[in-house]
């Protein structure tokens, strides 16, 4: 333990943000970094619990105690050593992860939780500065060749543990630059993309080959992977959640992601070949209250919208746990992102019935009604029904549908495979060995377990690679979620 009283002595600090003005000017990240005095003081509120609830908290099974106290007393190559066994991009979560870990810290229960999240962006950043951030160059190779296809944060954290294990890895990436949804999902604003670049240079000079512009099952055929001795299939859950309703073909009604995706390649000077979508000057509806909505506020600002509305069907969620949701589980509770404070109107209980537009076929409005929700014995929403006479049309010129993503792709890759999927749509594979009805072929993250989070894509690839390796060698040198880091 760091500072015995280092929890009653500090409270909880975040650093400070650049002002709204300022940021919504630009794309670039604004959260800045603690003094080294504050990291200290940060590091000194970790109570390195008898059970570290924060540990089992995190999907990555992150060794938090362990790194605190090593940050706490300045010892940062064995932070990052300890870090790093366990989450290969901690860069990525450091700046984006919801931090399951938080809610989970014991510290919590009565107080704020130790600020996980930024003591580990902290060391990441540290290290690579330290030049402790070095490729992986195994000395042995076992002379197996294994496919990743799709390089978001899954196929990425796969690439690195199989490469680690000997095996030579060849990446195919179907969009012109490796990342999947951190690349062009994420906006700049949240995750810079010289952050992705910085990393994948890493893997480059580890020894992984990267192939962009190459979608397996359409310019690239999918008998090309027959050559491999396993393949990892990490194409993500990218087909979105739609809103039938009537005027959803109108000029000006469009998926997040187009309208996001375009943005990011608009920041990485990448090449747009689609029509162009911009919030400047218009109102702006967003539907879907999560982190997809919530990067379209964000974005809509800084195009400079003339307004920014964002609807959900649910009720608004409490502002601290309910009997639902009691302490170390992960609570849904009422979020407030940078991008929201940056200006927009947010309504819950908000059901949109119809899109209306101009005579040139231009969204105008939409038509909505607010919802009364029945409860279990909990809180938790069962049911709705809308509220009689409350029906109205509200301005807008452009929708952003952002209301979840169904399952992956079937076209091509899956279709010409001929593996199975699940009930929802995923590819069929259980988390146990991740291989999907196709022998050789595995399967990890978002295209597995459905729409989720970046700290599980890591922790699927990394669990996949444990598998793929067993399959290849009869056993597994890469690290167990479960083994503990000790000390050297
Ligand atoms: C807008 C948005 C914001 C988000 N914000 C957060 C956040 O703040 N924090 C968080 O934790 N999570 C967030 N998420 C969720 C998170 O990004 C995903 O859970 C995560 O990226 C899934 O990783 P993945 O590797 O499984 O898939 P993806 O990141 O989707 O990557 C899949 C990759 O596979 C490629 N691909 C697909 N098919 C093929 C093919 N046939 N051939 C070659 N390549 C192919 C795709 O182009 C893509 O690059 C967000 C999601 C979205 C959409
Ligand atoms: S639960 Fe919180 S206080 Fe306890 S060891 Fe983990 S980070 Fe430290």
């Amino acid at each position: 333990m760091g500072k015995a009283t280092g929890f009653l002595e500090f409270d909880r600090l975040l650093p400070q943000k650049e002002a709204v003005e300022n940021r919504k000017q630009n794309y670039q990240e604004f959260v800045q970094t603690y003094s080294d005095e504050q990291l200290n003081n940060q590091a000194a509120r970790c109570m390195n619990c008898g059970i570290p609830f924060c540990h089992s908290g995190c999907p990555l099974g992150n060794v938090i105690p362990e790194f605190n106290d090593a940050v706490y007393d300045g010892k940062w190559e064995e932070a990052y050593n300890i870090l790093s066994s366990t989450n290969n991009f901690p860069e990525f979560t450091g700046r984006i992860c919801p931090a399951p870990c938080e809610s989970a810290c014991v510290l919590g229960i009565n107080k704020n939780p130790v600020a996980i999240e930024e003591i580990e962006k902290h060391i990441i950043e540290i290290a690579y500065k330290k030049g402790y951030v070095q490729p992986n160059k195994s000395n042995i190779k076992t002379g197996k060749k294994v496919a990743v296809v799709g390089a978001g944060p899954a196929g990425l954290a796969a690439a690195a543990q199989l490469n680690k294990a000997g095996h030579d890895v060849v990446v195919y990436e179907r969009d012109d630059k490796v990342g999947g949804l951190l690349r062009y999902g994420i906006p700049d604003f949240k995750l810079d993309k010289s952050v992705i670049d910085r990393r994948v240079e890493v893997m480059q000079e580890s020894g992984i080959e990267f192939r962009t512009n190459a979608e397996v099952g359409k310019n690239v055929p999918a008998s090309e992977l027959d050559q491999y001795d396993a393949v990892v299939l990490s194409g993500g859950s990218t087909i979105p959640r739609n809103l039938n309703i009537p005027g959803r073909e109108l000029k000006g009604v469009h998926y997040a992601m187009e309208f996001l995706k375009q943005q990011n390649k608009r920041v990485g000077n990448s090449p747009i070949d689609t029509e162009e979508i911009l919030a400047t000057g218009r109102n702006v509806l967003v539907i879907g209250g999560g982190d997809t909505g919530s990067d379209c506020v964000g974005t809509s600002n800084r195009h400079g919208a003339k307004s920014v509305t964002q609807f959900e069907l649910m009720p608004q969620p409490p502002q601290s746990r309910s009997a639902a949701m009691p302490w170390p589980t992960y609570p849904m509770l009422l979020k407030t992102t940078t991008s929201h404070e940056e200006g927009c109107q947010r309504h819950w209980s908000i059901s949109t019935k119809e899109f209306l537009g101009d005579d040139k076929g231009n969204l105008r409005a939409a038509v909505i009604v607010d919802l009364e929700w029945e409860t279990d014995a909990l809180g938790r929403p069962t049911k709705f029904k809308e509220v009689e006479g409350s029906e109205r049309e509200i301005p807008c010129e452009l929708v952003n549908l952002a209301m979840g993503f169904l399952h992956p792709q079937f076209e091509g890759l899956i279709q010409q495979l001929g593996i199975a999927v699940d009930e929802r749509g995923n590819v069929k594979a259980s988390e146990n060995s991740y291989q999907t009805t196709a022998s050789k072929y595995f399967t990890a993250g978002d295209m597995r377990r459905g729409q989720s989070l970046v700290v599980w894509a890591i922790s699927e690839g990394r669990e996949c690679a444990r598998k793929v390796d067993e399959f290849l060698m009869g056993s597994t040198v890469l690290e167990s979620k479960e083994a503990v880091y000790t000390y050297a």
